[in-house]
């Protein structure tokens, strides 16, 4: 059986963080494989939405500026996709400056940690390995581990050096929820609770996240994503349902595999109000077809 993919993926990375192709390369991609619409949502910045733009109205795809914020909430980090942001808002510039600050700040320590370690100028190569300009991620630094041979992959980089309680890892104190979901509306998006089951919390835990991304102002949810359990989709899909919460599908595309591309599995369950049916959307869901030609 052919895997579905989807008309529309809401979540994406370029080379603009920690993603492995160019803001047109994705475009590209997004249009070859039937994809009419994608959002770009780089973490913490939105360098890459311009170049994408401009790819994507030559391919006839509806490219839609986005952003992933990281937050704080109860010392763990939460992300917050911001969807159909006007990029020209100067409070979200400005907040986009502050988290590249933190963003230099923490990229520099994370290399002081792992040069301690015996990884020669880990910060200048990781910074050589990202495109020009690029915010700085644990998931740039993935690569650049993975890269030396000390860890087999980047996922094993981030099990042995790069995540909560390991070598490198640096606690940084990100904004609330309620700045990012404030500057989100003020540039006239609308707030999307990224991955809700990355964040191994209990479902009460979950719940109680949940109610303060409401409180403060937040509007969707992510329900659909790639090489999901049917039975998280169905309980997503439900908690979206009870907390009237918009339903969003992404696949949080870094690079390409057999397991996570755009469009790939994204299907909203028949009971979710989707995302595009915000007032905010309109201006990009004009004609939109879920369902693959
Ligand atoms: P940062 O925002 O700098 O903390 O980096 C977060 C990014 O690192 C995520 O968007 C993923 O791309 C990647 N990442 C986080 N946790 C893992 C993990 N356990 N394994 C592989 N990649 C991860
Ligand atoms: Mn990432
Ligand atoms: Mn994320
Ligand atoms: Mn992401």
């Amino acid at each position: 059986m052919k895997p579905y993919v989807g008309t529309a993926d809401l979540h994406s990375h370029s080379t603009a963080s920690d993603g492995a192709l160019k803001p047109e390369e994705l475009v590209s991609r997004a249009a070859a494989r039937g994809l009419t619409h994608l959002a770009l949502t780089d973490h913490d910045n939105a360098s890459g939405v311009a170049q994408a733009q401009k790819a994507a109205g030559a391919l006839g795809v509806t490219l839609i500026p986005g952003a992933e914020i990281s937050t704080t909430w109860n010392n763990a980090e939460i992300h917050i996709v911001g969807l159909f942001l006007d990029l020209s808002t100067p409070a979200l510039q400005q907040f986009f400056k502050g988290q590249l600050e933190r963003r230099q700040e923490r990229a520099e320590e994370i290399g002081r940690r792992l040069e301690r370690q015996g990884f020669e100028h880990a910060y200048e190569r990781t910074k050589a390995m990202a495109r020009e300009g690029a915010v700085i991620t644990r998931g740039n630094y993935a690569r650049y581990i993975a890269s030396t041979g000390r860890a087999q992959s980047t996922d094993d980089a981030f099990n042995t050096y790069l995540k909560k309680g390991r070598s490198a890892y640096v606690s940084t104190l990100w904004p609330d929820i309620a700045e990012a979901c404030a500057v989100i509306a003020r540039a006239g998006g609308v707030s999307v609770l990224a991955h809700p089951r990355r964040y191994d919390f209990t479902n009460s835990k979950l719940r109680r996240l949940i109610t303060y991304f409401v409180s403060c102002g937040g509007r969707a949810m992510e329900v659909a994503s790639c090489q999901q359990r049917p039975c998280d989709r169905e309980f997503l899909a439900k908690l979206s349902v009870e907390y009237a919460l918009k339903a969003s599908l992404g696949s949080d595309l870094h690079q390409p595999s057999p397991w996570r591309d755009l469009g790939l599995s994204l299907l909203l369950p028949p009971e979710c109000s989707a995302v595009w049916t915000c007032p905010e959307a309109e201006p990009y869901f004009k004609n939109f077809k879920e369902d693959p030609a």
